[in-house]
């Protein structure tokens, strides 16, 4: 089973590429941002626990996202390979996310960090608000989820090298660059 992280602040286009390469080589793409968005909509439990944190830009609290990880991961038969995208967030999901694939027999294959410059971050979320409307894109909100980032997520960028799967790609360029780009790497794990 192949296990791609697509890692990077927001805006830096991870939904994007995940998107693309998800198609491009049959993979399954998982996105907890928007897993959680769409049980926010439905107003499911998962949707109501979730709510306060991603409208604040806070991030939900991990045994929620660890458990909801390990049904996705357990709700397909003999897949693939899967693109995370927006997960692991802090150390603790990536530990418990280790263990969790060490269960299955698994491990992560690659940690592929998008890297953009912060003037182009808030370029493209203030641009995203516009478009898209949703309700943590606000100024103060993207604000402060840079910030949690910056404190919580990035952390994971030496986790990761340490273990020797971090992958960094240049995410400045068009889609289609950037696209080409990370698919260079992924080739050589097929
Ligand atoms: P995203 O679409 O990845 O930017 O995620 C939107 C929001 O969902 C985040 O600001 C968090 O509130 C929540 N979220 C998504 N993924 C996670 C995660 N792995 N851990 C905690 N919160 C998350």
């Amino acid at each position: 089973m192949l296990n791609f992280i697509f890692f990077g602040p927001p805006g830096a286009g991870k939904g994007t590429q995940a998107k693309l390469i998800s198609k491009e080589f049959d993979l399954i793409h998982l996105s907890t941002g928007e897993i959680l968005r769409s049980a926010i909509e439905k107003q499911t439990p998962l949707g109501q626990q979730a709510k306060s944190y991603v409208d604040k830009g806070e991030l939900v609290p991990d045994d929620i996202i660890i458990g909801l990880i390990r049904n996705r991961l357990q709700s397909y038969d003999n897949p693939k390979g899967f693109i995370f995208d927006g997960f692991p967030r802090t150390i603790k999901q990536a530990e418990a996310f280790d263990q969790m694939l060490a269960e299955l027999g698994s491990e992560i294959t690659a940690v592929i960090r998008i890297k953009v410059t912060d003037d182009e971050i808030l370029k493209r979320l203030l641009n995203r608000a516009k478009i898209e409307g949703r309700t943590d894109d606000t100024p103060e909100v993207i604000q402060h989820r840079l910030e949690v980032y910056r404190k919580n997520t990035e952390p994971l960028i030496d986790f990761y090298k340490k273990q020797n799967k971090l992958y960094e790609v240049d995410g400045l360029g068009t889609i289609e660059e950037v696209n080409e780009r990370i698919k260079q790497i992924i080739k050589r794990f097929l």
